[in-house]
């Protein structure tokens, strides 16, 4: 399968690894739908790639339901889903509150199932697709400060393996990507986070954050985006239930 002419929704198209999927698919051919709260970035990126923006909050079914209708209207059957729209905040185990980590898994978990469970009939009824979450190195090992969001990563690596299995026979794959730290605006908000809580530097934040990265460098945006395009392509068909570790090894 060759993403050209194909139909693409990406979730936080708007921004960081979302804006690049959407540039790197726009640029092999398919149509590019982006998701997000905010409809500013979701237009400048629209604009830039001749995609087509519609707002939506992933955590709510309803809310992706009908930015999926609208998205069908202007660019056909959804072939490819992937979630990426994700938040990490973070805060010491003891000081989250209940309704913090609901809201945290309601994101990074609910989000991936919300538009996995909306673009799934237009795949079944054209016997192939991609399903692709953007989960994280998070999904597949603990780290501190960030219980929520590794709770939910591994959530979606699970969410995945269970999908492959039942989809298997329908010619549909299910596949998380899990990066390590990439630089992005969710990256940013991260080191002010530790700068403003421990005293450290930025430099030192992100020193720490590379520490156990063999590679000691950050993933790029294009290398999760280009990914996302290896997993669409024939050669990977049989790539089905992965969680894709990029993080230099860290992993
Ligand atoms: P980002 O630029 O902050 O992107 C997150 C996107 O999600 C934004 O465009 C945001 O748009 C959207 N979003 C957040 N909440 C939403 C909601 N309720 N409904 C709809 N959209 C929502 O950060 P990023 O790094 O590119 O993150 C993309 C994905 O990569 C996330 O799943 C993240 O967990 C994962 N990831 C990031 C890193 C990293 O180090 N940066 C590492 C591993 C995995 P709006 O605010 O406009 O809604």
């Amino acid at each position: 399968m060759s993403v050209a002419g194909h139909h693409v929704v990406v979730t936080g198209g708007g921004s960081g690894v979302g804006s690049e999927i959407a540039r790197v698919f726009a640029a092999a051919g398919a149509s590019v739908t982006v998701i997000g709260r905010r409809a500013e970035p979701l237009q400048e990126v629209a604009r830039e790639i001749g995609g087509f923006a519609v707002t939506a909050d992933v955590t709510d079914p309803a809310s992706v339901q009908s930015a999926l209708d609208a998205a069908r209207a202007k660019n056909g059957p959804v072939r490819i889903a992937i979630a990426n729209a994700g938040a990490a905040p973070s805060a010491p185990f003891h000081k989250i509150t209940a309704e913090a980590f609901a809201a945290t898994l309601d994101v990074n978990l609910g989000g991936v199932f919300n538009l996995w469970q909306a673009a799934l009939p237009d795949m079944k009824q054209a016997r192939a697709g991609r399903l692709i979450a953007v989960a994280s190195t998070a999904g597949l090992k603990g780290y501190g400060y960030v219980a929520p969001y590794c709770a939910a990563k591994h959530g979606v690596v699970g969410l995945t393996r269970a999908l492959a299995v039942e989809l298997g026979p329908t010619g549909i794959t299910a596949n998380a990507i899990c990066p390590g730290f990439i630089e992005t605006p969710l990256l940013d908000r991260a080191i002010a986070d530790i700068t403003a809580k421990t005293g450290l530097s930025a430099e030192a934040a992100a020193a720490s954050m590379l520490s156990g990265n063999p590679q000691k460098r950050f993933v790029t945006t294009g290398e999760v985006a280009q990914t996302a395009l290896w997993l669409c392509s024939d050669a990977a068909a049989a790539v089905n239930g992965h969680a894709l570790a990029l993080s230099g090894g860290e992993v």
